[in-house]
């Protein structure tokens, strides 16, 4: 027997690592799982290069719990270790790398929970572990380490006779819950479902099938319990997958999403990284937020993470699926990943993939593609808003889509409406609603003039114009309520009204009355085409827009609530109801019950006449007709 003092110069290490990697405790058992799996790895080389003579045999690593005993042991059939090994391993090295790698990033707790402390970590959850190991070479003996969470240890001989390492940690009081059958399966679930070594817990009943024909009985059986696929689609060549295989695997990744993803991209490079994966593109809809942060960071098949922010741009968070790499420094703080070259190469690759991805689909599949838009579109959208190297790409296949639901690339939505849609200031006029339902009547005026209008009624549209304008310099988003058409849409609209300028001023004077009773309402007179309706409500587009983004919480709070509900009330001085009827009538209450009539089917037209003025406006017309 031997006996000896770890070797920490300062105070003792045990009560560091068990404050400070308090909130991550559960990550033990995956540092324990990958050292059993790198010995396993080990031996299994070393006999594939013929160093390593005997049987590899059933390399199974086990997961045990024993209640009884407070026991969870892991055990493994790998290398092993001897004497020398042990003392050199576990007793000083990583120790002292364990002190240095606390007192270094001690501020940042949830980093060294996230990797690095390795065999150490196992006393954040247990307060004395024994290590029972028998190196693969023929003549070393089997020892027995045993370590009760201070610096003292001992090592001794070992019975064990077969290859390989049994970790036995014995649980602490205060960690009990892993002592739990349910708790254990759920760790391994989250941090073991892909590694590369079958890994055995337990045992589960399976039913089989026994004898023939009439014969034929049902039998339960009892089976090794396997809680990993060592063999994940990510790891293996696209060649060798089929759709179903990548769905499949989907639902694997997230058993309890019903929708399938609409498509993905497999990753695969080896220089100047080393990266595999599959990321999925899920049905988006308008659950942004629900969508995020899905993607599961690996490294070489051991998870490590969900939270894949400075790895991917902010955009592609909207993805789903797998990244695996070991070239993403796992152990450094967060603000050092963003400026860390080999990720931002990373991050630079996946966009592009991404983009190339997206392109080709639009190339090759265009029908799909467009089916796919209510889904791909907020993300295209986003990406473009969020990453300008992404934007470039997308201007090849971002979408829009018109009321009739026809598509269009920006540069042919351009050239379909550029004769007869530019205004005064020559810059192409796109039209468009948020709602064509609500803007039916105005739609309609539209095409009827030959203009084409757009939907652009998903809540990041107002951004994704803006962006639009700006990077194309010569277009320019109008809402077709947002002033009448022959204004926004006309060069040189030069139209006298029919009326003199006091009759003018009379008309200006009855809605001016009508509109005082109105929030935000501005009477405006215009001499339009007689056909164009008596009168129209429009919106200031600026000011309308500011406001779409203030309610998605973008820019525009200067001006405070309440601007964009103002609305213009044009009065068309050609319309014959105007120009005739109106001054016709009989001055006071006639000629204002009939304004006050006109106003409200406009505000009816537009949507906006509701609750008690609704009513007043149905009973009145009752009124009309008898
Ligand atoms: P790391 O795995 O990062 O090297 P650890 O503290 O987890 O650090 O382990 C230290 C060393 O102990 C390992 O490098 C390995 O040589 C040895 N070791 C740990 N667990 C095992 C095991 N199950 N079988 C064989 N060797 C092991």
């Amino acid at each position: 027997m031997q006996k000896g003092n770890i070797s920490v110069q300062t105070e003792n290490i045990f009560p560091i690592i068990k404050k400070f990697l308090y909130s991550d405790q559960e990550i033990f058992l995956r540092e324990l799982i990958s050292n059993a799996i790198d010995a396993t790895n080990k031996i299994k080389s070393l006999s594939s290069r013929g160093e390593y003579k005997g049987e590899l045999g059933d390399l199974t690593i086990e997961v045990k719990l024993d209640k009884k005993a407070k026991t969870l042991t892991i055990s493994d059939k790998g290398i092993g270790m001897s004497e020398e090994e042990v003392g050199k391993y576990l007793n000083q090295i990583a120790i002292s790398s364990a002190q240095e790698f606390v007192e270094k990033y001690k501020d940042e707790a949830n980093i060294i929970g996230k990797f690095g402390l390795g065999f150490y970590s196992a006393f954040m959850v247990a307060d004395k572990v024994e290590v029972n190991t028998k190196s693969w070479k023929e003549d070393e003996k089997a020892v027995l380490w045993t370590c009760e969470g201070n610096p003292d240890f001992t090592i001794k001989r070992s019975k064990k006779k077969s290859r390989g390492t049994d970790i036995i940690l014995h649980i602490s009081d205060d960690s009990n819950e892993f002592l739990e059958e349910s708790r254990i399966e759920e760790l391994l679930n989250k941090y073991c479902k892909f590694l590369p070594i079958e890994i055995k817990f337990g045992t589960k009943k399976e039913t089989i099938e026994e004898g023939e024909g009439d014969n034929k009985k049902e039998k339960e059986i009892e089976v090794d319990n396997i809680i990993n696929n060592p063999n994940p689609a990510w790891k293996k060549s696209p060649s060798e997958l089929t759709d179903e295989d990548y769905k499949n695997f989907y639902k694997e990744l997230y058993p309890y999403t019903f929708e399938s993803p609409l498509f993905w991209i497999h990753l695969n490079i080896d220089y100047p990284f080393d990266l595999t994966g599959i990321l999925y593109f899920p049905k988006l809809n308008n659950t942004l937020e629900v969508q995020k942060n899905k993607i599961h960071l690996y490294s070489n098949q051991v998870y490590v993470t969900d939270e894949v922010k400075e790895i991917v741009p902010e955009f592609l968070t909207l993805l789903h699926g797998v990244i695996d790499s070991p070239d993403i420094p796992l152990n450094v703080s967060r603000s050092y990943l963003q400026s860390d070259s080999n990720v931002r190469k990373i991050t630079g690759y996946i966009t592009k993939k991404v983009a190339d991805k997206l392109n080709d689909l639009f190339k090759k599949q265009r029908e799909e593609y467009e089916s796919k838009w209510g889904d791909l579109g907020v993300f295209v959208k986003y990406g473009m808003l969020s990453d300008d190297k992404f934007a470039e790409k997308a201007m090849d296949f971002v979408l829009l889509k018109n009321v009739d639901g026809q598509f269009f690339t920006v540069k042919d939505y351009e050239e379909k409406v550029k004769a007869a849609q530019t205004d005064k200031h020559d810059r192409i006029v796109f039209l468009y609603t948020q709602n064509a339902e609500e803007h039916h009547s105005l739609v309609e005026a539209a095409k009827g003039r030959g203009y084409d209008v757009l939907l652009m009624d998903n809540p990041i549209d107002p951004h994704f114009m803006q962006h639009l304008e700006h990077k194309t310099g010569k277009v320019t988003f109008v809402r077709v309520d947002s002033d009448t058409l022959d204004n926004l849409v006309q060069k040189d609209e030069k139209k006298e009204s029919v009326l003199s300028e006091k009759e003018q001023e009379t008309v200006k004077a009855v809605f001016e009355k009508i509109a005082k009773g109105k929030q935000g309402a501005t009477v405006e007179l215009k001499p339009l085409s007689p056909d164009d309706q008596p009168i129209q409500i429009t919106r200031n587009e600026f000011m309308r827009r500011m406001k779409d983004m203030q309610a998605l919480g973008g820019g525009g709070g200067f001006l405070g609530g309440g601007m964009g509900d103002m609305y213009n009330v044009v009065v068309n001085t050609n319309h014959p109801f105007i120009a005739e009827k109106l001054l016709k009538a009989k001055e006071g209450e006639e000629r204002e019950k009939l304004g006050k009539h006109l106003f409200d089917l406009a505000l009816l037209n537009h949507g906006m006449l509701k609750g008690a003025d609704l009513s007043a406006f149905v009973k009145k017309s009752l009124e009309f007709l008898k």
